[in-house]
């Protein structure tokens, strides 16, 4: 599969418009300013293909992308963004359930987390969630060039902790500037859409 082979189809506020055309689906999660896009723009290669740093918060669409005529990449809208209003946030999770409820093929979720903290309260409902709707997902620890040797191996340590939940599902550590971990997330995404 061609992963550079990428188009950006629509961006959709409800469920009804998320395609449902029956190829497989790979959706990306994480809270505001994850590293989401600079993921996205990574695996596909080009620079500005997903918008980095687009003003957090202010989208709560979900992006689809096409991908090599064989797959979507979705760009589910982040959470955890603290001045969103209460009435935003209804709204987020409304869209998020109608689409993890719809009956889409969403072959994976790769779930970003800031690898230099903790799991947010709003990441472990994620996983908790992913977990009970036994959906496929791998976890991707984002921003890792900005650890040391000595603080990377401290945060291998306290994740084995804080993930111990999820202990089987995959962890790839990740990195925008350097590459890192990119080709793995790309075997995975790969792996899933068979
Ligand atoms: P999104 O809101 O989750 O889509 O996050 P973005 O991809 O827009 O990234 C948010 C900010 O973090 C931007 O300023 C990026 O340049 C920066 N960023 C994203 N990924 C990395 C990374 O792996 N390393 C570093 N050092 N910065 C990153």
């Amino acid at each position: 599969m061609n992963l550079h082979n990428a188009e950006f189809v629509r961006s959709v506020t409800a469920v009804a418009d998320c395609p449902k055309d029956g190829l497989p689906q790979i959706a990306f999660a994480g809270k505001s300013n994850v590293g989401k896009s600079s993921v996205i723009n990574r695996i596909v290669n080009r620079k500005n293909f997903a918008r980095v740093g687009a003003q957090p918060g202010k989208t709560i669409h979900v992006n689809y992308f096409f991908i090599d005529g064989k797959l979507y990449f979705v760009d589910l809208p982040g959470y955890g963004y603290a001045k969103r209003e209460q009435k935003e946030k209804k709204r987020w999770a409304e869209l998020m359930d109608g689409y993890f409820n719809s009956g889409r093929d969403i072959a994976l979720v790769v779930q970003l987390i800031d690898m230099r903290h903790a799991p947010s309260q709003d990441d472990m409902t994620m996983l908790n969630f992913l977990k009970e709707m036994n959906i496929p997902f791998v976890i991707v620890l984002t921003k890792s060039d900005k650890l040391n040797k000595t603080e990377t191996e401290k945060r291998r340590a306290e994740l084995d902790k804080e993930l111990a939940d999820y202990a089987d599902i995959r962890r790839i550590e990740f990195s925008a500037v350097t590459g890192s971990g990119v080709e793995e997330i790309r075997a995975a995404a790969e792996a899933a859409a068979q």
